[in-house]
């Protein structure tokens, strides 16, 4: 197995395990009997591999975690029940007191807020740059440095990190580099294969892909590295339960049909949008009005389904134009077969101040837009509409 939307597919089944079930089954079960009292020290001692307690691993959770480490082309991975426990399982396993975090900006606001606030109460400091400025990054780097975190591309600026660059910077300071790859998913980037050490997903996106679960899953390239995370989350119980772990394998199963169609949606749209006359800027990294398309180009297999826009008139034409679309969902949230639209100043990003926001290019007039999978002509029909609506609302008949 070798082809990305095959291992999507195949992943972690073999059905010779699951009574020949073609479909792994969920062992909603929260522990497992042991034959004999010999057998359950020889589990607990490591000796034996079979199952204990499903917090400790559990058939069904260890098939999506194959599944997902074959995509990334890891040594293994641990799924969790959200993506900030993923987040969260990596910072607790790979940081103690003293050390210092290096970010790249904008990164997820929760993510953001656990290194510099929750962290910083256990004697850990962290400095952050911006995503685009590698020299930036490579200085901020100290001699306490433990961890390099990045997210590519950014939400929602969909600015990028370029990741080999990334890599040399922290392999020349023996630092691990963690990529937050929730954005792109393993169909278009694969920081492994470009030298990360860790790559992780808020599953809750597009691996699961049908905005009914919420899971996390962190990738390593090494089993040095995936034994602490394993056993932090055991340990911390950031561990996901097993009839969630089967709806994520169910989603992923079709991930490569979904993304290609999400993305041929969006390539389509980030065209439509720019020459349309009522938006102001579009980014995306699939148009080579992104300032950096050509890297775009380079590390991902295609520029994904999410864009970045505004529009002409303001605060109140934003308002207007997002209580006007129908087919559109007004929701946070990304890469489910539906789309959503969302205003980060106001949203996702409203617990960054305003001067913060500003510092990481989320404008207040920004609106993101995560494209699904309907009819294009449909989503594009439902755009224009509420385009239109918003053209012709001045500020002064809103307020009134
Ligand atoms: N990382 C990124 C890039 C995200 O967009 C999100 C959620 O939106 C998360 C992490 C957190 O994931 P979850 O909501 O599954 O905990």
């Amino acid at each position: 197995m070798s082809g990305i939307d095959t291992k999507a597919i195949h992943g972690g089944l073999k059905p010779s395990d699951h009574r020949s079930a073609v479909s792994v089954p969920i062992y909603q079960t929260s522990t497992f009997a042991f034959p004999t009292a010999e057998e359950g020290a020889a589990r607990f001692a490591g000796k034996s591999a079979g199952p204990i307690y499903t917090r400790m691993g559990n058939p069904t959770v260890q098939a999506l975690e194959q599944c997902v480490a074959e995509l990334e082309n890891g040594c293994g991975a641990v799924a969790s029940a959200t993506g900030m426990a993923a987040i969260s399982t990596v910072l607790l396993a790979l940081l103690r007191q003293g050390d210092h975090v290096v970010g790249t900006l904008p990164l997820y606001g929760a993510t953001r807020r656990i290194i510099e606030k929750s962290l910083s109460r256990f004697g850990i400091t962290s400095t952050f740059v911006a995503a685009t400025d590698l020299k930036a990054l490579e200085r901020a780097l100290r001699p306490e440095t433990r961890l390099v975190f990045v997210e590519t591309p950014a939400n929602p600026t969909l600015d990028l990190v370029d990741l080999a660059g990334a890599v040399a910077i922290a392999r020349a300071a023996a630092v691990p580099l963690v990529v937050d790859n929730t954005f792109a998913g393993p169909k278009l980037q694969r920081p492994i294969d470009l030298g990360a050490d860790i790559v992780l997903h808020s599953m809750t996106k597009s691996l699961n892909g049908h905005s009914d679960v919420i899971a996390g899953v962190v990738v390593a390239n090494h089993q040095s590295w995936m034994n602490v995370l394993r056993e932090t989350a055991i340990n911390f119980g950031t561990t996901i339960d097993p009839h969630q772990a089967w709806l994520v394998l169910r989603g992923i199963r079709t991930l490569g049909m979904r993304v290609e169609r999400a993305q041929a949606n969006a390539i389509e749209l980030a065209q439509w949008l720019e020459s349309h006359p009522q938006v102001a800027w579009v980014r995306y990294p699939g148009l080579p009005s992104h300032p950096q398309y050509e890297l775009a180009k380079r590390q991902m297999s295609g520029p994904g389904s999410i864009i970045a826009f505004e529009i002409l008139g303001g605060a109140d034409a934003v308002r207007v134009f997002l209580n006007n679309v129908r087919l559109i969902t007004l929701a946070v949230s990304l890469g489910g077969v539906e789309s959503l639209i969302e205003h980060p100043a106001s949203m996702t990003h409203v617990s960054i101040s305003e001067e913060e926001q500003r510092a990481e290019g989320i404008t207040p007039g920004l609106i993101r837009l995560a494209v699904g999978c309907e009819d294009l002509d449909e989503i594009r029909a439902d755009l224009d509409q509420a385009l239109a609506v918003a053209s012709t609302v001045s500020p002064l008949e809103l307020r009134a």
